[in-house]
């Protein structure tokens, strides 16, 4: 396993990363900073997310750090570009806290503020500049800033930057650099154009590349539906009595409640097995043989027993929890749409989800559909009453989902609602999915049904068909694109 301390980096900047909480390195923080340290160039294929930005971060202040030179106006030593003002203002953020314990200076200049700010700024001298293109440009135009000095180019989310139309300010800017320098280049894709861009800025450099779990998600239908935690159950039992749902993998983030999953189906009259870390080696095998050969089409799983499932035809995926890591999502709606085949996956979102289905989206770069509730989808029975309110009804169809009355119906101020997991993000959480999902799963905390719901209707198909058609909102080039691409600031 690789530490932070393997790479050599200076003490105050590991000094920083432990008051960060930073525990070990993420998968591109490990592949880069070797490189960068020694001094190579770096052309990386990683998402946000994934800890790229203390991937290049930290080997530049350690480069600085080792090697100090008096601060000259106008003339920074590091570039960093970046496409949007808010991911610059967050680059520039992680410099300042990274290196905290150096006498180092970063500042940060974007368009639409007044630029007499940053010309004082830089007239006074800072070793790293962070900048998006255009404002960059200006700032030269006006001799309030030279390049000549630059020993370390960074170039992030290149894909991006051509997205926004910065292609021809990024040639300029290349001509106005030094050809003697580092140059680290990172994309969340690395398309034909965006090769032949890297080809531009670097010179042999050390290809480093973390999956692109993103991609799968493409191929998979998806969709949400914004329900209670204790009703998720009742939804479930619904979705799963349309009977082209033929093989289902539906997870859970606990074992347990992986568990309770199995008993409500099983109280509902659906035949369903549970697989995860607990269970015996033969009873595993039982599981997965009967999904494998039909005789059970509903297997309920956690990620990490999931891993090890290699079942073709699974129809659909259902998140009855969303994973607190994005890229376990992906991995799990991968399961369906395998060779080439196209698939269903559909989430469970709590209020307390909210954040992690945000982040996900962010990962993808999809909106997720959002889903109605099925309408007349039966309140969750007490406990009490679960076996006599929904006792078997094989073969009945479920209710008809009409009318939108999904979101908002589960209010963190309910006093029923319940607490789910804390997300695990910034400040010591594992970016870049080798994180292990955490949290329990929430209490059975029960409402009583409502009058007359306690039924579905007869006769009608549930809601889990094709989600609405606009898989594309939040895709690339799409104008509200970028607000889909800013990060939410760091919280430190
Ligand atoms: P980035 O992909 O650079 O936007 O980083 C995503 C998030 O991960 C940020 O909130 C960082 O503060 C955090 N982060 C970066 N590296 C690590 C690490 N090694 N351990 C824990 N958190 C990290």
């Amino acid at each position: 396993m690789t530490l932070f301390t393997d790479f050599g980096l200076a003490q105050p900047i590991l000094k920083a990363l432990s008051a960060e909480g930073y525990e070990k390195p993420t998968p591109i923080q490990a592949q880069t900073i070797p490189y960068a340290m020694e001094g190579r160039d770096v052309c990386g294929i990683a998402q946000t997310g994934t800890g790229k930005t203390a991937a290049f971060a930290l080997p530049i202040l350690h480069r600085l750090n080792a090697n100090p030179k008096p601060r000259r106006p106008k003339s920074p030593r590091v570039l960093v570009l970046s496409p949007t003002r808010e991911l610059s203002g967050q680059i520039a953020d992680s410099f300042r806290v990274y290196g905290r314990n150096l006498r180092l200076t970063t500042e940060v200049v974007f368009g639409g503020v007044t630029i007499s700010r940053q010309e004082k700024a830089l007239a006074a001298g800072v070793d790293v500049l962070v900048a998006t293109p255009g404002r960059l440009i200006d700032l030269v135009d006006r001799r309030a800033l030279s390049l000549r000095d630059i020993e370390i180019l960074v170039l992030d989310e290149a894909d991006q930057m051509l997205d926004l139309g910065f292609i021809h300010a990024l040639k300029r800017i290349v001509t106005l650099l030094p050809k003697d320098r580092q140059s680290l280049f990172f994309s969340a894709t690395m398309p034909k154009t965006i090769s032949s861009l890297a080809e531009s800025f670097l010179r042999n450099p050390a290809h480093v590349a973390v999956t692109p779990v993103a991609t799968t998600a493409e191929r998979v239908e998806q969709s949400v539906i914004f329900v209670q935690t204790n009703r998720k159950q009742v939804l479930l039992e619904t979705l799963l009595r349309d009977p082209s749902i033929d093989r289902v993998l539906v997870f859970t983030r606990t074992k347990h409640g992986a568990d309770k999953v199995v008993r409500g189906l099983d109280k509902a009259g659906i035949a369903g097995a549970a697989i995860h870390g607990n269970k015996s080696q033969p009873q595993r095998e039982r599981a997965l043989a009967g999904f494998r050969d039909g005789s059970c089409r509903v297997l309920v799983a956690t990620d990490i027993a999931a891993r090890g499932i290699d079942v073709d035809g699974v129809s659909h995926v259902i998140n009855y929890d969303l994973p607190n890591v994005p890229e376990s999502y992906v991995h799990r709606i991968g399961r369906t749409a395998r060779a080439g085949a196209t698939g269903l996956a559909i989430s469970f979102c709590n209020d307390e989800e909210k954040a992690f289905l945000k982040d996900i989206e962010k990962l993808t770069r999809l909106k997720v559909p959002v889903q109605p509730l099925p309408e007349g989808l039966p309140a969750a029975p007490a406990a009490s009453e679960t076996s006599e309110r929904r006792e078997p009804q094989r073969g009945r169809p479920a209710p008809h989902a009409r009318g939108h009355q999904g979101h908002g119906q589960s209010r963190s101020t309910d006093p029923n609602a319940e607490r789910g997991p804390k997300r695990r993000r910034g400040r010591g959480g594992k970016p870049g999915g080798n994180a292990q999902p955490q949290g329990g799963q929430p209490a059975g905390n029960q409402q009583r049904p409502a009058q007359g719901q306690q039924r579905p209707a007869q006769g009608q198909r549930p809601a889990q068909g094709k989600p609405a058609s606009n898989r594309s909102e939040g895709r690339r080039g799409d104008g509200a694109q970028v607000a889909w691409l800013e990060k939410s600031p760091r919280r430190r």
